[in-house]
């Protein structure tokens, strides 16, 4: 029994049996730009951005996305949600760096790090962008550098949830946030050094496919913010869940049910926001991964069939140091033949990178077509933590990106070269 090639959704796409990203080939991007090779798509991007922004303005009209650089910090991704109307999460002062050289106003980043140095407080004070506090030490010391006009504290609302433990960025055994009394101090000693606008934050995790963990969690983050309300006599400008937002990368996974996100966590935003008099915030959500994870795949192409008594095994030029996920975290990642898409399913492959590990596997008892070497795979899913989470080890240079819309392409990231290994060295005397 052949099944049918499976059916691919935008900006994938099949012409005559060779894969298309938003328009493009990906048999004529890897002949122009080599592999391995990210391809980003401008049009999904766009088109994740103003779904989960629709969802959200449908139930309350003052509503803020805050893209989380970290899933993806490509100049040109940053660029195009700036022109979307994002706003934006930097954690760390790099990220506010290309947020700024991307376009972004400092008005619209919010810096949410953890473990900050000083000479950051610094810098991110002389930024004017606005900081989310993560502990009593960072208030203190930022304090000491300049009073700010806003601020925000992250809380940490004793409920996390995420697809791997790694991801989980709440609860008890989390270093993230601050629980509740120290949430009510943070603003208390805020308020007493001249700061006058003011808003909430929490992050509960990343991948989370269910609505509950953000309704429980949201729950308790604006139970909190009425009682630093009450205590401290304080407005919020903004109330900002986090991100985590999951998404589908097996066929069989679900998705997060949209609508009914959108419905539950603000119609509780509303209800709650009124109950305690909190005025009228922007509800503020953060998504990474939901913005860009099906917005790029990552190409590569065979050099090696090998078989043992065992295993075949597909190598390819993209290792754990191009696309760290599956190594990291065990995630899957449907994997296309992109010069096959007609050829039925034949046999049952491992495919492993270049890397001197036997972690390095990026995908594992995967059902293909017949695989020879020559041909070309593409990684799905590989937008969000893909090339951000790329590395040099075992001393190989970084992949390249494209960025293509509608037909059209445009390198945006050079693939490294040798040189680019020993940039900074120095070999002492
Ligand atoms: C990582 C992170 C996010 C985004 O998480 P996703 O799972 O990619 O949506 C949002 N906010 C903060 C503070 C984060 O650290």
């Amino acid at each position: 029994m052949v099944k049918k090639a499976q059916k691919l959704r935008e900006p994938l796409e099949n012409r005559k049996g060779t894969l298309y990203f938003d328009g493009v080939s990906t048999r004529k991007l890897t002949e122009k730009f080599d592999t391995p090779l990210y391809v980003i798509s401008e049009s999904r991007i766009r088109e994740n951005y103003k779904r989960l922004h629709e969802a959200l303005t449908c139930n309350y009209e003052k509503v803020r996305l805050y893209y989380a650089a970290k899933a993806n910090s490509n100049l040109s991704v940053l660029r195009i949600l700036e022109t979307e109307g994002a706003h934006l999460d930097a954690v760390s002062p790099g990220e506010v760096f290309m947020a700024l050289k991307s376009g972004f106003t400092p008005e619209r980043i919010l810096f949410t790090g953890t473990s900050v140095r000083t000479d950051e407080l610094k810098f991110l004070a002389g930024s004017n962008v606005t900081v989310n506090v993560d502990s009593l030490s960072q208030l203190d010391r930022l304090l000491k550098i300049a009073v700010p006009n806003i601020l925000s504290v992250r809380v940490n609302p004793e409920i996390g949830a995420g697809h791997h433990s790694h991801c989980i960025t709440a609860g008890k055994q989390s270093k993230f946030g601050l629980w509740e009394k120290e949430v009510l101090k943070a603003y208390a000693t805020a308020k007493k050094a001249g700061v006058t606008r003011f808003g909430i934050h929490m992050h509960v995790g990343s991948g989370v496919l269910d609505v509950e963990p953000f309704v429980l969690a949201l729950q308790k983050l604006l139970s909190i913010a009425k009682k630093v309300h009450d205590k401290s006599k304080i407005g919020f400008e903004f109330v900002n869940m986090g991100g985590g937002l999951g998404v589908p990368y097996k066929p069989e996974d679900k998705e997060l049910d949209l609508t009914l996100f959108s419905e539950e966590v603000l119609s509780l935003f509303k209800s709650r926001v009124d109950e305690y008099n909190l005025g009228k915030p922007f509800f503020c959500v953060e998504p990474g991964r939901y913005v860009v994870y099906d917005a790029s795949i990552l190409l590569t192409a065979v050099n090696t069939m090998k078989k043992t008594p065992f295993k075949k095994f597909v190598g390819v030029d993209a290792g754990f140091n191009t696309l760290i996920r599956p190594t990291m975290y065990g995630s899957y990642h449907q994997v296309l033949v992109a010069n096959k898409l007609d050829s039925p399913e034949k046999d049952t492959y491992d495919v492993v990178g270049p890397i001197c590990e036997s972690g390095d596997v990026l995908a594992k008892d995967r059902r293909l077509p017949k695989i020879q070497e020559g041909d070309l795979l593409a990684v799905l899913n590989a937008g969000a933590y893909g090339f951000a989470m790329s590395s040099q080890y075992n001393a190989r240079p970084r992949a390249a990106e494209v960025l293509v819309k509608k037909g059209k392409y445009t390198l945006v990231r050079e693939r490294e070269e040798l040189d680019d290994l020993i940039s900074g060295q120095r070999i002492a005397k």
